[in-house]
């Protein structure tokens, strides 16, 4: 039995604003001159040009530039077989999907990875996983955590609202699942990394203390989902950021003919498992209400009986997973809620 956690954390970490132009200074720094650049399909003008200009400022080499168009495992695989041997550290900017494979390819050639995400939709630039589709099949597939993270707060302010309100409702999904976390310690003896609980929950109040999407707010919302990110690392297991709220996403995920974003998915789940879980349902509604998530969800409803339909296929969706859904039959409550509470009225509807 192992006690006690040693892990990697990113060591590399700068978020604020301008950071983007001074992606070569770092890189230089670290006597990472050789890189591979992984970028998302159609990354708008002018950031590309901004990262090249800064790599050109101080000699970084370019070993190849590429477009990431899929975020299947085949291509993963077809680009690191193509990496030049030259290559000594991957560099991913954009999106989901360019972050996910320069990732996967930076831990398949044990090179040091650097994410720039240019956007804050989720946890996942920082998490110990790769989202890629294998065989059509979304997995999440163990991948080694960033070595360093650099996040241009004004180009995240600059990026589509909804994928930082996205962001904020995956964000808020810590406290449900870090709920469900102590909820299995009790019923099945499950144990709780304390740490690593406390690293997840904490953030989010660094986040509530400050919930505007200003500069200010957006290094906070940055920081709390790094955060997630490593306090999955830490424990070696998704439970800090991802319980029940995360399972009814997965199940949305395969019965909406067109899911929406992850965070913005988990977010109204979360809200509604606070709300059986007896805890934080407030504070989540009050962040919801400060940031528009709730005005933005209202504005396009989700369709009430695919909800209900998600909520009981989701604890079959990971067996032996035990979260709130486990411990009673929850569908009667849920149809009670949506019918009767406020928020959830304006954002699933019949
Ligand atoms: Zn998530």
């Amino acid at each position: 039995m192992r006690f006690g956690n040693q892990v990697d954390v990113p060591t590399l970490v700068r978020v604020k604003e301008g950071a983007l132009d001074r992606v070569g200074i770092y890189l230089r720094r670290a006597g990472l001159n050789q890189v591979a650049v992984l970028q998302s399909q159609g990354l708008v003008s002018p950031l590309p040009q901004r990262l090249r200009t800064g790599l050109r400022n101080e000699q970084i080499q370019l070993a190849c530039w590429e477009e990431v168009v899929a975020n299947d495992m085949e291509s993963a695989i077809h680009t690191f077989t193509l990496l030049p041997s030259k290559v000594n550290a991957i560099l991913g900017v954009g999106g989901g999907k360019a972050l996910d494979v320069a990732k996967y390819v930076a831990t398949l050639a044990r090179l040091p990875y650097l994410a720039v995400p240019t956007s804050l939709s989720n946890d996942g630039f920082c998490s110990p996983q790769s989202s890629l589709t294998i065989a059509g099949r979304r997995r999440s597939l163990p991948a080694a955590i960033p070595y360093g993270l650099v996040i241009d707060t004004e180009v995240c302010r600059q990026a589509p609202h909804e994928l930082t309100l996205s962001g904020v409702g995956d964000l808020v999904s810590k406290f449900t699942a870090v709920r469900d976390w102590k909820l299995s310690f009790h019923e099945t003896g499950e144990l709780v990394d304390d740490f690593a609980a406390l690293l997840s929950d904490g953030s989010v109040h660094a986040f509530l203390s400050h919930p505007t999407l200003d500069q200010y707010g957006m290094r906070l919302l940055a920081t709390a989902l790094m955060m997630n990110g490593t306090a999955m690392a830490m424990c070696g297991s998704s439970r800090p950021a991802s319980g029940s709220e995360h399972l009814i996403s997965h199940a949305l995920d395969q019965l909406l003919p067109h899911p929406r974003l992850h965070g913005i998915q988990v977010g109204v789940a979360a809200y509604l498992i606070s709300l059986l879980q007896g805890e934080n349902s407030s504070t989540i509604s009050r962040l919801f209400e400060a940031t528009g998530f709730w005005d933005h969800v209202a504005k396009d409803p989700f369709p009430r009986d695919r909800w209900i339909e998600a909520v009981s296929l989701a604890e079959s969706i990971k067996p032996g997973y035990y979260t709130v859904l486990s411990s009673r039959d929850v569908l009667p409550e849920v149809e009670q809620l949506l019918t009767n509470d406020p928020h959830l009225q304006r954002a699933i509807r019949a």
